[in-house]
């Protein structure tokens, strides 16, 4: 096991955690990213911690497994600088039927011992004394979110404690993967890397790499990409947790900022500027309209950031049909599973019978 080589393409969430845990099961671990680790997707998600309405059962059990994995690993990583298990409030539009869609959800999670509750306007208002106007709704008790980038630091932080190389930049940017007994990885700094494993973390850029299907999130209309907006400065004590309305998703960002998403920006990497502008501008409004103390906030950060979003919707991960020696993890949502898939991806490596629940996510199911 000790001898066993593994290159790790990419350091966002996914691939810092799986060289953390690899490299903790005692393996050589290479860690490559073109940019510095973090810069990628990762930082610019909702990082939202959640099973909240995912679809099959598997899938929800996989996204609960994972809030657990990130609550084990905060105990002992510094939880307290990354790690925000909040909970989360929903609240319903009052004069919408979607309350009964609430209702209908908060009984199906509990029913598969997710724990929710509904709740009514004063429960809102003393869990967050910041919203204007309190509304029925629900309490989603595990979920919460994560601060990516002091977590990602800090996985990077523990490979390298446990051996792992990190190349970043030129030297970490990978051009060509080579399948074979040994496979290869060619880097744009001329090295050529053999392995025995190696496991493509690359995110939304896998499909430059290795064959697998994900939604182009280049092309005009594309469904990938999402708006994040960042405004601050918040009076205190402003929001505790993460909170949804039906029009806007909200939740604390460090340096006295919220962030802020919403269903309806339709946006893409062609958006021009002054629309992104425009919708930045109706987020801070809506946020405004919602919590108290944001009277003196602007806009302070937007993006637009495409999703990694295999097209069937669920997770890929496992070992790539017809290229001996090359697995891959790509999937959405991401942030919740990271933890979670990094054991079992330690586990499928290491082991000869694959963990049953990576069953329904192996990338043979596209050949
Ligand atoms: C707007 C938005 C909101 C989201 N909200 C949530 C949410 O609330 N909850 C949730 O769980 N998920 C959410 N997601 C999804 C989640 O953020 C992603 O699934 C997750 O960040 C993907 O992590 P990753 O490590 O796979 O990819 P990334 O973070 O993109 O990392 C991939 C890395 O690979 C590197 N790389 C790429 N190509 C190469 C190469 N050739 N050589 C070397 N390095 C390379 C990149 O530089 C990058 O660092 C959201 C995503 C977006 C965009």
């Amino acid at each position: 096991m000790s001898s066993r080589r593994c290159v790790v393409i990419g350091a966002g969430i996914l691939g810092a955690s799986v060289a953390a845990r690899l490299a903790s099961a005692g393996m050589q671990v290479t860690l490559l990213d073109r940019d510095r680790p973090g810069r990628g997707t990762s930082r610019w998600s909702f990082a939202w911690l959640n099973s909240n309405d995912k679809a099959p059962r598997h899938y929800h059990d996989l996204n609960h497994a994972g809030i657990r994995a990130w609550a084990e690993l905060a105990g002992d990583l510094d939880g307290d600088a990354w790690y925000r298990p909040s909970g989360h409030v929903e609240l319903a539009d009052p004069g919408d039927p979607g309350t009964g869609e609430l209702a209908a959800r908060v009984s199906r999670l509990t029913e598969w011992g997710y724990p929710a509750r509904i709740i009514d306007p004063a429960e809102a208002a003393r869990l967050e004394p910041a919203l204007r106007v309190p509304a029925p709704g629900a309490f989603f008790l595990r979920e919460g979110y994560l601060l990516t980038e002091p977590l990602i630091a800090r996985l990077v932080a523990r490979a390298q404690s446990h051996g792992a190389e990190v190349r970043t930049g030129e030297p970490g940017r990978v051009t060509r993967l080579e399948p074979g007994s040994v496979p290869r990885v060619r880097t744009a700094a001329g090295t050529v890397l053999e392995a025995d494993d190696v496991i493509c973390c690359a995110g939304r850029w896998t499909p430059e790499l290795a064959a697998v299907p994900l939604v182009p999130w280049r092309i005009p209309g594309s469904t990938a990409p999402g708006l994040a907006v960042r405004i601050g400065p918040v009076t205190p004590p402003g929001l505790s947790r993460l909170v949804h309305t039906p029009d806007l998703a909200l939740r604390p960002h460090p340096g006295g900022l919220l962030h802020l998403e919403a269903p309806d920006t339709v946006v893409d990497l062609h958006t021009q500027e002054a629309e992104l502008d425009r919708w930045a501008e109706e987020l801070l409004r809506r946020a405004q309209r919602t919590v108290r103390g944001l009277d003196a906030a602007r806009v302070v950060d937007r993006k637009v950031c495409p999703r990694p979003m295999p097209t069937d919707g669920q997770s890929i991960v496992g070992r790539l049909p017809g290229t001996p020696g090359v697995y891959v993890a790509v999937t959405h949502s991401g942030v919740t599973l990271a933890a979670r898939l990094s054991q079992l991806i330690a586990e499928d490596l290491t082991t000869s019978t694959p963990p049953a629940c990576l069953a329904p996510y192996t990338p043979a199911r596209f050949t």
